[in-house]
């Protein structure tokens, strides 16, 4: 069952009944950003359907930076740290949400109990995040999922014995088998909230398949509270995977569904190049409706009858849909328009 216990960062909770959360991770260093480019691409990603972002906090210069995105975000920020606790420490004075450490690569005990007495001053959250590939010990006698968990359960404990309850926990591999069997077995022995994902996954196509199987079949049995679908691309896309993956188990209501077919030897409209530009743009906007984007008009408005609204086109001629219905003709360049036009007219 998904975890009993809620979890706080910033405003937004994660476990118990709440929704399954998506977090994605920056993809380059914070140091030199373009700061309010940053800050307007983390208000798309969260139109999108975002509620978390992770960010790399490798050395202290990244703190001036880490402190303003945390002041001007407008989801929660999580900082990434590995191996020095100072590192942790900065990043909970700068603002972080929630910090994800591996009490395993920080060191000797005491500087982990420093940063959890950090973390319960301030408020703020942690997740323990282990990864197969850097456990802590090696005994030979365990498989790697039940090394994984019950390293995580020394660590809980060690954080509960200094007073620390706010605490999501991770238990990654690049194996799917290992992950799917460590969460398990976690979800049976503990009630932490759990995040959810497939470390390493490649790229998007072999990702998303991975990750939706991972995901998909530890949710349907109501194990996970957060997930991030890893892809070595666009953090966008990372989003788009998740959302996917939530609304294929009926776990998200609501946005917009986006159907495409798959082409053939008789399309005339470059329904491919169409998706990619609507598809960030569909995916932020909160109508329940279902957008048909069809390579041609000889079966794509057939085939897409029961879409919302529908697009196809034949050379510079694209034609929009409503149910089915063939409502506008118009030119190629306009057909962007034509469709947000008749989104936004359907909601009066
Ligand atoms: S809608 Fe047209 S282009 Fe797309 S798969 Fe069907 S027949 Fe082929």
């Amino acid at each position: 069952m998904f975890s009993k216990r809620v979890c706080h960062v910033r405003s937004l909770d994660i476990g118990g009944d709440n929704p399954v959360r998506v977090q994605t991770m920056y993809d380059s260093s914070l140091i030199g950003a373009d700061m309010d480019a940053l800050i307007k691409r983390i208000g798309k990603l969260s139109a999108m359907g975002c509620d978390l972002i992770r960010f790399s906090y490798s050395s202290l210069d990244d703190a001036p930076y880490f402190s303003q995105v945390a002041k001007r975000s407008v989801m929660p920020v999580v900082a990434d740290i590995h191996f020095d606790y100072r590192l942790a420490l900065s990043a909970l004075e700068s603002g972080a949400d929630k910090i994800r450490i591996n009490p395993g690569n920080i060191g000797a005990k005491w500087k982990t109990r420093e940063v959890v007495l950090a973390a319960k001053d301030m408020g703020r959250a942690i997740r323990i995040g282990l990864n197969s590939g850097s456990l802590p010990r090696d005994d030979r006698h365990l498989t790697k999922a039940d090394l994984m968990v019950n390293t995580a359960l020394d660590y809980i404990n060690d954080f509960e014995s200094w007073g620390f309850e706010n605490t999501v926990v991770s238990l990654k591999a690049s194996d799917v088998g290992v992950t799917m069997e460590a969460a398990r077995k976690f979800s049976s022995l503990s009630d932490y909230p759990i995040h959810l994902g497939v470390t390493e996954a490649g790229s998007a196509i072999v990702s998303s398949v991975r990750s939706s199987w991972a995901l998909g079949c530890l949710l349907s049995e109501h194990i996970g509270d957060t997930i991030r679908v890893s892809i070595t691309g666009d953090i966008e896309d990372e989003v788009i995977a998740a959302n996917e993956i939530l609304r294929t188990q009926n776990l998200k209501k609501g946005g917009v569904r986006l159907v495409s077919c798959p082409r053939c030897g008789r399309h005339t409209f470059d329904s491919r190049r169409m998706v990619e530009i609507l598809q960030p743009k569909l995916m932020a906007l909160k109508d329940d409706i279902s957008v048909a984007i069809m390579g041609c008009q000889v079966n794509g408005p057939g085939e897409a009858k029961d879409a919302d609204y529908a697009l196809t086109g034949i050379g510079k001629k694209a034609f929009l849909y409503e149910k089915g219905v063939l409502v506008r003709e118009i030119t190629l360049d306009d057909a962007e328009s034509a469709l947000f036009e008749a989104i936004e007219n359907g909601r009066k």
